[in-house]
């Protein structure tokens, strides 16, 4: 019998993700530019080296290599910090299945990303759903006890607002709560700070982290976590055995190889999301100050299902979305300065 609590569930819905004719897709927070060519030669090496024996079950390459990279930000870092997955979604669920239990307790921020109930749902869990205050930062409700609570999810910077808690209000969270802190850290490399060095000091936190958005390769689905070892050895119990194939090991290695790529990508995508900001803000939309690679617009007058429509019909894919309780919006991701244009004139 399937399970009751998969049965009344509604299941996560991801963006639209048309295969064809020509749209100019700002809906999912993509890279309009393509990956580090070190990307396409690492994949092109690793086909040529065979692919009938199975990957690495702990994708210790790009463990290695990271480790090294993250060290600016969490010095005492190693390949035993590191879990990798197929995307930073296979890291959540990772997360849920280890410390979430049916009937347990679920705690995570509105409006936020939207697969966490998910995630809660399919373990047959509860989820205590915090607002936002005006001001996008989180209050003392927040952390507060609660019978069964096992996990919280904090999305920094969030979706679908943008918006960061600062640093020393993250490591206020995680010690005020009673339970583990998931920072998940997907847009993190456009923002001004990153999270990873609360990791070293309280083994409570967990950061999540993507190559889908500043890499420029949600295609491959390759995320990973950086937590203490002690907590890393659990999860490492719960993953599927090859939950990263080969090429994608290969590829992402390149990838967090060509820091100068990424730095330069991140430069020129916070020049378009600035242009865009100040473009939507002149069109009247009220816009949060967004840290990520894209810009979250409410209005007060205008109805926003019907500029997604529009936009929709004259093949610009925007996210419309609506939180109960908050006003609607659109969610634009930041394209190239051509794409950019396009959906400004349509406004
Ligand atoms: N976290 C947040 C906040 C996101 O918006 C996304 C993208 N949908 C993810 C995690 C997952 O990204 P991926 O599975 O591509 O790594």
């Amino acid at each position: 019998m399937i399970r009751p609590a998969i049965q009344s569930m509604t299941g996560y819905q991801p963006g639209e993700q048309p295969r064809r004719g020509k749209v100019i897709k700002l809906n999912t927070n993509e890279n309009p530019y393509p990956p580090s060519p070190r990307v396409v030669e690492a994949i092109r090496q690793a086909a040529e080296a065979g692919l009938q024996k199975y990957p690495d079950p702990m994708a210790g390459a790009f463990r290695l290599r990271a480790a090294e990279v993250l060290a600016d930000d969490l010095p005492q870092i190693t390949p035993e910090w590191i879990l990798c997955g197929n995307g930073s979604d296979d890291i959540l669920t990772i997360l849920t299945r280890t410390f979430v239990g049916e009937g347990d307790l679920l705690r995570y921020p509105k409006p936020s990303y939207v697969l966490y109930k998910t995630l809660a749902d399919i373990q047959g869990a509860q989820v205590d759903v915090v607002d936002f205050q005006a001001d996008w930062q989180l209050g003392e409700r927040f952390t507060a006890a609660t019978d069964r609570l096992r996990l919280a999810f904090v999305a920094n910077p969030n979706s679908p607002s943008g918006t960061v808690l600062s640093v020393a209000e993250v490591a206020k969270l995680a010690d005020s709560l009673p339970c583990p802190l998931v920072v998940d850290e997907a847009y993190v490399d456009f923002a001004e700070a990153n999270c990873l060095s609360l990791v070293g000091e309280n083994p409570s936190v967990i950061v999540t982290r993507t190559l889908s958005k500043s890499y420029a390769l949600a295609g491959l689905r390759f995320g990973y976590c950086v937590a203490q070892p002690q907590v890393i050895e659990q999860l490492v119990k719960v993953k599927d055995s090859y939950n990263c194939d080969a090429l994608s090991i290969a590829a992402a290695t390149a990838a967090i190889d060509d820091q100068a790529w990424l730095k330069q990508n991140c430069e020129k995508v916070l020049a378009t999301r600035a242009r865009m900001a100040d473009a939507f803000k002149d069109k009247g939309f009220v816009i949060t100050d967004s840290q990520a690679n894209f810009v979250w617009c409410t209005h007060e007058s205008r109805d926003l299902k019907q500029l997604y429509e529009d936009l929709k019909s004259a093949g610009i894919l925007v996210r419309y979305m609506s939180y109960d309780g908050w006003p609607e919006g659109i969610r634009v991701s930041v394209g190239t300065d051509d794409q950019v244009d396009a959906c400004l004139a349509m406004l």
